[in-house]
């Protein structure tokens, strides 16, 4: 039901909104809820307007995933399998089930409740989504104290800011210096529009860096030069912040090798993803990824060969 919802109209980089069209679909699609309980009926498109959020307890942390949006693209060999046979390719989506000739994606921010702090990681693609699902797991913006960055591609950053204002006037911003130095120098219309005005009152934060109680940037560079990961501890229990250090659970997870077209350093993207799916796979580290399938909360396991993984899904591991 989300899916269709909250559908976009095209490409990831832009910032189309949720598609009248779409939401018509969702009309047409109705019908099929009939055989659901009377408030299923109506709950799924209300919960789905206002917002989707999943949470669950980490330690003293609560940990709740932010649905910003969905798509689908076309020939997806040419984002997540630049260098792959085309062969293996259609393989390993049949392997999969999944059509070789389109592919759906998740955005996912991730806000962070610790006893010090509410923080949210990434901010989504349109204000207006990012603050529905903020309101889903109970917040409004003037609650976030923190918008920590991962990276500075156009779907992490188009909810900082809404018509020149900062969505979360309270908040500190703490982004990748290396990022930030990059982009500044690269600047792109996203990174003008929306992290160009509050840039210089961010904190600016390198590897290793802990930047709130309990959770540590860990840099992995190559998706772009300052892409950062966060791990989060509290209690004993642990969670990684993946970001996009791999973006599709099969493609990206099974083939880590195979290079994507939004790596800016193909090469080092690829070493870096076969890091942090080993590091996942030997620490049995659970982990948001921002496009893993929502609520893109998993594990990640040993694959069908070196370097090569597999993403399961959480189910109840967090439950009470
Ligand atoms: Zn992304």
């Amino acid at each position: 039901m989300f899916s269709l919802i909250n559908q976009m109209e095209s490409g990831i980089m832009t910032k189309t909104g949720i598609s009248r069209r779409n939401a018509m679909k969702l009309g047409g699609a109705l019908p099929a809820l009939i055989a659901l309980p009377a408030a299923a009926q109506t709950a799924a498109p209300a919960a789905a307007a206002e917002g989707k959020a999943h949470t669950i307890k980490l330690g003293n942390f609560q940990v709740s995933t932010l649905l910003g949006g969905t798509n689908m693209r076309e020939k997806p060999i040419e984002t997540f399998g630049l260098n792959a046979d085309p062969s293996e390719w259609a393989l390993l989506s049949e392997a999969n089930f999944l059509p070789a000739e389109k592919a759906g994606n998740s955005f996912t921010m991730t806000l962070v409740k610790t006893p010090e702090a509410l923080a949210i990681f990434d901010t989504g693609m349109v204000p207006d989504v990012t603050v529905a699902a903020l309101a889903a797991a109970g917040y409004a913006p003037g609650d976030v104290t923190h918008v920590i960055l991962t990276h500075m591609h156009g779907d992490h950053i188009s909810g900082l800011t809404k018509d020149g204002a900062p969505v979360f006037p309270n908040a500190t911003l703490i982004a990748p210096k290396a990022e930030a130095e990059y982009w500044a120098a690269n600047p792109g219309d996203p990174y003008k529009t929306h992290v160009a005005p509050l840039i210089d009152k961010a904190t600016l934060i390198e590897d290793r860096a802990e930047v709130l109680p309990g959770i540590h940037a860990i840099a992995a560079p190559g998706h772009t030069p300052g892409h950062m990961t966060y791990l989060l501890e509290s209690d004993g229990a642990r969670l990684m912040i993946t970001a996009d250090s791999f973006n599709h659970y099969v493609y990206s997870v099974q083939r880590p090798e195979w290079h994507v077209r939004f790596d800016v350093d193909k090469d080092m993207g690829s070493e870096t993803r076969k890091k942090v799916l080993a590091r996942l796979a030997e620490e049995r580290i659970p982990f948001v990824g921002y496009h893993m399938p929502y609520p893109a909360l998993g594990y990640i396991a040993p694959g069908d060969g070196e370097g090569h993984f597999r993403y399961v899904p959480a189910t109840y591991q967090f439950a009470g």
